[in-house]
């Protein structure tokens, strides 16, 4: 009888400390998944508030860099045009008409449909055309009664007297005779006409 009560007793007391074992695991276990997920609501919440941030940046930036830039009233205006016929392109310096000031390259481009806006700056405005002929600027030097005189080579390859000068042909250097002989010398560009009359006076 001693023995069944000891034994009953030690089986009672097993059961109890298993019950309250299973308790206890069971609560730890609810705690640790309550922590996990109020550990995920705080990291998406923060992710949330950095795209908030970066989103409201961009908004602040877009409107400085779309502002668009204007002529001012002191730019300069280049023609660049390219004749076809010679494969010449001759550029044009002149001031920007009063009309101009102040437009957007858009605004300029209407302006001048048949020209091609190629430079867009504040100070200074490119505009670009191709030209089915000749560019009107091929020089020919030739002596004449010891004299110098330039021609205008026109489209049709004929000649026309374009200026008499005074330099001599006595004061020529013989690399400089040899170079307009009998035919001419031809020249392309007023720059480069220039240029050449300036080293032989
Ligand atoms: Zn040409």
């Amino acid at each position: 009888m001693k023995k069944i009560y000891i034994i009953s007793i030690i089986i009672i007391s097993i059961f109890i400390i298993s019950v309250v074992i299973t308790l206890n695991f069971t609560k730890s276990e609810n705690e640790n998944n309550k922590q996990e997920e109020i550990t995920n609501t705080q990291i998406s919440e923060i992710i949330e508030d950095e795209c908030t941030e970066e989103y409201l940046q961009e908004k602040e930036i877009t409107p400085v860099v779309s502002e668009p830039e204007k002529i001012s009233i002191n730019a300069q205006l280049i023609l660049k045009k390219y004749f076809s016929q010679c494969d010449h392109t001759i550029n044009e310096y002149t001031e920007i008409p009063e009309e101009c000031v102040n437009m957007t390259k858009e605004e300029l481009q209407e302006q001048y449909p048949d020209w091609e806006v190629i430079g867009f700056e504040p100070n200074k405005v490119t505009l670009y055309k191709e030209f089915d002929d000749t560019c009107g600027e091929h020089f020919k030097l030739k002596i004449e009664d010891g004299k110098i005189n330039i021609y205008l080579i026109n489209k049709d390859g004929t000649e026309s007297l374009y200026e008499k000068t005074n330099i001599s042909s006595e004061y020529l250097t013989e690399t400089d005779l040899i170079n307009i002989n009998e035919e001419g010398l031809e020249i392309y560009g007023k720059e480069e006409l220039n240029k050449t009359i300036e080293d032989f006076e």
